[in-house]
């Protein structure tokens, strides 16, 4: 039997060569700072770094001394002593926005969260912008960019 004249496992192939994100996913982040509290590692790239230095005018050195510290091989920014939150949130605004790090640029595309719809609904639970009424659709082409 020829498999691709069967319809429903034609459907089958369609569904496993298209991630089930195909047609997009709505977000808009709020800047609500909520992804941002609490423990967590906040990983940098070597460019992250350059640019949050030049962000704050002072070399990659001081940058590193300040901001950052190694753990597990690989370096993370530090935390608010107090409240555990990232160093760089004040008053639920992150005061690095423009020039934030790749791993806060690209949540919620993050692996671990489109592994399934259901990874996807219980990130929703923290992230108000996922499905946000003022959230367009972020095409599949952006989030896989997000992935990489
Ligand atoms: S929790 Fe979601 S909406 Fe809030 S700041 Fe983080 S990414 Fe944006
Ligand atoms: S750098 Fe900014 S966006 Fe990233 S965790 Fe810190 S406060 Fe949040």
């Amino acid at each position: 039997m020829d498999p691709l004249a069967d319809p429903s496992l034609s459907a089958m192939n369609d569904e496993n060569i298209s991630p089930w994100y195909a047609k997009g996913l709505r977000f808009k982040c709020t800047q609500c700072g909520e992804c941002c509290t609490g423990s967590g590692f906040v990983w940098l790239t070597l460019k992250d770094i350059q640019k949050l230095a030049n962000h704050l005018n002072i070399t990659v050195e001081q940058f590193l001394e300040q901001y950052t510290y190694k753990t597990q091989g690989k370096i993370t920014l530090r935390e608010d002593p107090q409240t555990d939150d990232c160093i760089f949130l004040k008053n639920r605004k992150c005061t690095v926005y423009a020039n934030r790090p790749k791993q806060c640029r690209t949540f919620p595309f993050w692996p671990q969260n489109l592994t399934s719809k259901y990874a996807w609904q219980a990130c929703k639970e923290r992230c108000e912008g996922i499905d946000n009424e003022e959230a367009s659709l972020t095409p599949l082409h952006v989030i896989q960019d997000h992935l990489q």
